[in-house]
């Protein structure tokens, strides 16, 4: 039985999808405007184990990701580059797309563009419209009318009792206690520059959270099973989604959601906007592997703050090394014997099987995945070393390994780039971190004097559009 922690209920929900065998999930995808960040895929390392976890239960999974490619962040970053919009965002999703298989993210069976959608909005804005649950404003902008649905509030838990009726808010970002009348449909204004689509209110473009809307209920139909994002998105991008689709149909509109929570640094939550925040690429040209940083991210339960610290992920190596060598010596023993089943596991292995299915069933608690497979390695290590151990049995632990890598995927080791040696230098690293840190306050001087002390100890650093890249200087 899979139990999930349900926002919209604040409590863990045995999990039954909507057609038996099938679940439909949803999960809000990244607003391409930037190369997304570790705390981004912390996000959707937790969505990957989710799907991973649906699949070992035997689920076939219709997931869907969308892409943000309109919305506030990208037509400022299109403008200031000069470019037009497609041209601006392409890059990053091609980078996402990269990154996804760095950290052994499935993909989904869809990844539709907000761009691509406009038609499917401005039909389900229409039909808010005709219910009155939306009015266009004096300037072409349309709007959702909260007071219009009185469930509005319900997945945040808002009291709107001071709330000012009629009071709205234009911008996709806001905080509960700005709580008002959101824009569907924004009118066209100088900022949009070049970005803008016709519709029966005049030109303008998307709210943000119509977006999701549209996107999920096309291609997973007006009720599915699940839909995540961060804990950030439940106010007010889900608290939107969920008034717009459901006042539209009458129905519900996704019945488990799943939000993670943050991954810190320093005591806050990484994000673009407080500049404090690592990307993929970033981490990867400093010498660490994506299957690290996909251990360390999963590494604690997904609504557990999780804080980012590089002794962290440094430390992940010797964890993975300790995963690494039990498996080849388990190869040893078992030699050529294989088993396609786990049946012919040992009691003991037994045991940890149901305790692996417990952890991951009792809401994805891979923090406690993880200690069953480091107890199992101690006790493989423990009979190997005393000669205890079958080839059978040696055959059978490994089936069991792979059965639980469908869900950690973190146990094939990594194609090596050639500079992941240097992750294992805490110096050479604790370098790059600082020579980051200076180039994201743009101390030049500060980067300089750290790119030549690298230089000094062999290494030659170039700063790509993907971050500083390393390799040993010849
Ligand atoms: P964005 O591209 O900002 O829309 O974010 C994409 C996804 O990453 C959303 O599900 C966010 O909730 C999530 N997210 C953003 N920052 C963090 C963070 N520091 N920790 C965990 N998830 C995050
Ligand atoms: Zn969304």
């Amino acid at each position: 039985m899979l139990k999930l922690y349900n926002t919209l209920t604040r409590g863990q929900d045995t999990f039954e999808p909507l057609e038996p065998g099938v679940v439909k999930l949803y999960t809000c995808g990244p607003t391409v405007y930037d190369v997304a960040h570790l705390g981004n895929f912390r996000a959707y390392i937790f969505e990957d184990i989710l799907r991973r976890t649906l699949e070992y239960k035997g689920y076939r999974v219709l997931q869907v990701m969308n892409l943000t490619d309109v919305d506030d962040k990208t037509i400022r970053g299109a403008n200031a580059a000069g470019i037009s919009l497609d041209t601006f965002t392409q890059p990053f999703k091609d980078a996402f797309f990269e990154d996804l298989k760095t950290l052994r993210i499935e993909p989904a069976e869809h990844y539709p563009a907000a761009t691509a959608h406009i038609p499917e909005m401005i039909t389900l804005i229409e039909r808010l419209i005709a219910l009155k649950h939306a009015y266009i404003a004096d300037d072409g902008s349309v709007y959702f009318n909260i007071a219009s649905y009185p469930d509005y509030g319900r997945l945040a838990r808002l009291d709107l009792s001071s709330l000012q009726s009629g009071a709205r808010v234009a911008h996709d970002e806001y905080a509960k206690d700005h709580a008002a009348d959101f824009a569907l449909w924004k009118a066209w204004d100088t900022d949009d520059g070049a970005v803008a689509w016709d519709s029966p209110w005049g030109r303008g473009r998307p709210g943000w959270h119509i977006e999701c809307s549209a996107m999920c209920m096309r291609y997973l139909g007006e009720t599915f099973d699940i839909h995540t994002g961060g804990i950030d998105n439940i106010f007010p991008h889900h608290e939107d989604e969920i008034a717009q689709s459901e006042a539209a149909t009458g129905k519900p509109l996704a019945r488990y959601w799943l939000h993670c929570a943050h991954l810190i640094i320093d005591g806050q939550k990484m994000s673009k906007s407080l500049g404090n925040f690592h990307s993929l690429r970033d981490v990867i040209g400093m010498g660490f592997r994506g299957r690290e940083v996909r251990y360390l991210l999963a590494s604690a339960h997904y609504r557990q703050t999780l804080n980012f610290t590089f002794d962290g992920l440094r430390a992940v190596r010797t964890a993975l090394d300790r995963v690494d060598t039990c498996r080849h010596r388990l190869q040893q023993v078992a030699g050529e014997t294989t088993a396609s089943t786990t049946t012919e596991i040992p009691q003991w292995a037994h045991v940890m099987n149901t305790q692996f299915d417990r952890a991951i069933c009792d809401d994805l608690n891979t923090a406690a995945a993880y200690g069953v497979l480091f107890e199992t390695i101690h006790e493989s290590n423990r009979l190997i070393d005393g000669d205890r151990m079958t080839k059978r049995e040696a055959a059978a632990v490994l089936t069991m390994f792979d059965h639980w890598d469908h869900v950690l995927a973190i146990m094939q080791p990594d194609q090596d780039s050639a500079a992941a040696d240097t992750a294992a230098d805490p110096v050479v690293t604790d370098l790059l971190e600082k020579r980051q840190a200076a180039r994201q306050i743009k101390d030049f001087k500060e980067s300089d004097r750290l790119r030549d002390l690298l230089r000094d100890k062999g290494w030659v650093v170039r700063d790509t559009h993907n971050g500083q890249e390393l390799r040993k200087s010849s």
